[in-house]
């Protein structure tokens, strides 16, 4: 398979380059030249496997000749049988033809480690094939963070340093990336904010001469194995609950809108989806294109739902490629006028994107009563991102007759803030976590200076 840039300009590549690219040269981000596609009937084949066994299906067809067929499925297996529970991705029903599909399972207890304890794998094994070694860099403001350490830590071939606000973390995320002690894992605590880490990240990646012919990889959503391996979980709970004979509906609480593209790309593989749901908090770019082509940044502020506080949404661009007839120059165009200004899609492109999204955007005081409503009606605790996507998923909703399945993208524990401000007694550390307050820590705390950090990371790689 062929993987092209949404800007049309950088060279095609394959799967284990992508892999190892992140950005395409162009400043474009890639997506596969043509989409796999799965009849009903091959769909239908696979009621009742096991998550890993679907996950092999699905993914397949991305990485063709890149990764052998055993060592793949080896992979993944390990990979999934690392969850802490053996579902993987259980479906819990909340009412009548409404579901919660829980993606918190993973080590760091959100959904990003389905992709990342993966993604540290095949990276793993695309480097010593090739024999090459890859400086992972990274900001973080929580999630990403612990779930890339917790992805990369056991790779031979890679060292990773995550970027992170001194100070500005709450502690059971800090705690879950400073706890992995290895000497390949580096925390930077940066004296700064959250956009001081994604600039030097940023300035890091556009100039690498700091590295002395070593590469940066990538580890955020703009890596395509990352959504890839994100589609796998909506055939999963479409399967488990009568696709694909039936249709269902899928309500997503995004940011960076990878996890929504993920469930795009899934309905254009082939499986049968109603309805997908774009939820946002207060940060709702995407809700003002969606609903008014309105594609114009606003100031970003800070939520209860922390991991969703973005307002250029990276991968909104691989989505607008598809909808531009994969138009590269048009993309191009179109998203050098966004960096400097307020843009309006073409109204019939924008016509196409209402057609494939509805959406919705939810304030924090919603947020705390939707977690109190359901907890009430059910006793089931939300997370502030799945209650998001709930509010909206009960908001959106065009037939009822139709399962809408919520995405529930991080376990309660991890942001106890709007669970203790609905009223409700906050939530308490899964056993395999226990003793997370009594671990010991590891991080650097560091200037706000971009020289500094490069000259910390230069000295502490693994040239082999
Ligand atoms: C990262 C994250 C999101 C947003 O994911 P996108 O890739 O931006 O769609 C939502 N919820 C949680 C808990 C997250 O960690």
């Amino acid at each position: 398979m062929k993987y092209i840039s949404t800007r049309g300009k950088a060279p095609a590549m394959n799967f284990e380059e992508v892999l190892l690219a992140g950005l395409a040269s162009d400043g474009g981000l890639y997506v596969p030249e043509t989409l796999p596609t799965f009849s009903k009937e091959e769909i239908a084949s696979w009621v009742g496997l096991p998550y890993n066994e679907l996950a092999y299906n699905v993914i397949k067809p991305f990485v063709d000749d890149c990764v052998g067929d055993a060592d793949l499925k080896q992979m993944i297996d390990e990979t999934y049988a690392g969850f802490n529970h053996i579902a993987v991705a259980p479906m819990k029903e909340l009412g009548t033809n409404e579901w919660i599909l829980e993606l918190f399972h993973g080590p760091t207890l959100a959904f990003k480690d389905f992709a990342l304890q993966l993604l540290g794998r095949l990276m793993d094994y695309a480097l010593e094939k090739r024999g090459e070694h890859l400086v992972i860099m990274g900001a973080t403001s929580g999630d990403t963070g612990s779930a890339a350490i917790e992805g990369c830590c056991h790779s031979k071939h890679l060292d990773i340093f995550i970027l992170h606000p001194h100070n500005r973390v709450s502690e059971v995320q800090r705690r879950q990336m400073t706890t992995v002690i290895k000497d390949n894992v580096y925390n930077i605590a940066l004296e700064g904010n959250f956009d001081d880490c994604q600039q030097m990240v940023k300035d890091s990646f556009a100039n690498q001469d700091f590295l002395k012919g070593m590469k940066l990889g990538a580890v955020n959503s703009i890596n395509w194995a990352r959504i890839m391996s994100q589609i796998v979980y909506y055939f999963s709970a479409s399967l488990a609950i009568g696709g694909p004979e039936r249709e269902v509906s899928f309500s997503v609480p995004t940011g960076n809108f990878g996890d929504i593209f993920a469930g795009y790309l899934a309905k254009q593989m082939g499986l049968p989806i109603k309805q997908l749901v774009v939820a946002t908090n207060r940060n709702d770019i995407l809700h003002r294109v969606i609903s008014g082509n309105d594609m114009s940044k606003g100031d970003l502020v800070h939520t209860l739902s922390p991991s969703m506080d973005i307002m250029v949404s990276s991968n909104f661009e691989r989505m607008l490629f598809d909808v531009y007839g994969k138009d590269g120059a048009a993309i191009d165009d179109l998203m050098a006028r966004f960096s400097k200004e307020s843009v309006e899609l073409d109204s019939d492109r924008w016509d196409k994107v209402r057609e494939l999204f509805d959406s919705c955007a939810v304030d924090d005081d919603a947020t705390c009563e939707t977690i109190k409503q359901v907890y009430a009606e059910t006793e089931y605790l939300l997370d502030p991102h799945t209650a998001i996507g709930v509010k909206a998923a009960r908001e959106c909703n065009r037939d009822k007759s139709v399962p809408m399945i919520t995405l529930a993208t991080a376990h309660p524990v991890k942001f106890p803030e709007p669970v203790v401000k609905a009223g409700l007694e906050s939530p308490q550390l899964p056993a395999h976590m226990v003793d997370l307050f009594e671990r010991e820590e590891k991080l650097d705390v560091l200037d706000n200076d971009l020289n500094t950090v490069q000259q910390f990371i230069a000295s502490h790689v693994h040239t082999e």
